[in-house]
């Protein structure tokens, strides 16, 4: 379907959402990663794992051009969206973070309203033609963020009022209602109670019905229960990528089943 030279990674080109090619980034001189290729599934959960400061976050952020937010960061290959390379200078970071949208470690909710936290995104990329539609978006993007029910009645409350988990799907919620095609979650639990992570892993695993769902974890037992593919990184490398069944019973490296026996990391 794309004229892209292959990953290593066997995929059905109808299957690929996110292919990444020889990606590099530095840090001023430090080369965090080091010419990662991988090819990433629609309507699949892609987990990444590995050692803190192995480079799972700085990959993250080259899916969705938020390393151009950080000065000192450098990234050189390619990495193409549906066929075409995010990079090129044609390429509006706004509206492909729209299409790729972020959730990050600690919810992060505007200081406003549940409301307009979800309606933000939208109203600026012009979705909504009266308060109607909007008011259909908001409604629709806070159901896929399963949290509609515990806020419908508390709209113009501040989202900041909520509990974590309650937070932490808001931004979801916050993330979904420009319509993305995928999302990024940078530990997205790991502000969360057991009983609020237990809620968001099973919001992803509804999501990935819809979205190509990326996601860095340090648990493998998260990776284990919400994804699909996993790739392990070490040292700036991404050292495997498969199947997560496989990754985690069947590891082809040796430093990836370090990792996961417990060895290193
Ligand atoms: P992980 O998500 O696996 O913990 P990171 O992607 O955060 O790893 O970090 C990879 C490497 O890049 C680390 O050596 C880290 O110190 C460095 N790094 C990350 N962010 C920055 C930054 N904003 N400025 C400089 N170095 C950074």
């Amino acid at each position: 379907m794309y004229d892209i030279p292959p990953s290593g990674h066997e995929m059905l080109a109808t299957d690929l959402k996110i292919a990444a090619r020889n990606v590099q980034v530095y840090y001023a001189e430090t080369h965090a990663l080091k010419d990662v290729n991988v090819d990433i599934a629609d309507k699949t959960v892609t987990a990444f794992i590995g050692p803190s400061g192995c480079g799972k976050s700085t990959f993250l952020r080259c899916l969705n051009r938020m390393n151009d937010t950080i000065d000192a960061a450098r990234v050189e290959g390619d990495i193409l969206l549906d066929g075409q390379d995010i990079y090129n200078p044609s390429v509006d970071p706004v509206q492909l973070r729209a299409r790729v949208g972020m959730v990050f470690q600690k919810p992060n909710p505007f200081p406003k309203s549940i409301y307009d936290n979800v309606a933000y995104g939208p109203k600026i990329h012009g979705m909504a033609r009266s308060k109607s539609d909007l008011d259909d978006l908001v409604e629709r993007a806070l159901r896929r963020g399963a949290i509609w029910d515990e806020v419908k009645d508390r709209l113009h409350e501040p989202g900041t009022g909520l509990s974590g988990g309650q937070q932490q799907r808001l931004c979801i919620a916050r993330a979904v209602a420009t319509e993305p095609e995928v999302l990024l979650m940078d530990e997205p639990c790991s502000a969360l109670d057991p009983i609020a992570t237990a809620q968001v892993e099973e919001l992803i695993d509804e999501l990935r019905q819809n979205y190509s769902v990326v996601i860095v974890t340090h648990s493998m037992q998260q990776a284990a229960r919400v994804s699909q593919k996993t790739a392990f990184f070490h040292l700036g490398h991404l050292v495997e990528y498969g199947d997560t069944a496989q990754i985690f019973t069947n590891p082809e490296d040796p430093r990836t089943e370090s990792y996961i026996t417990g060895r290193i990391g």
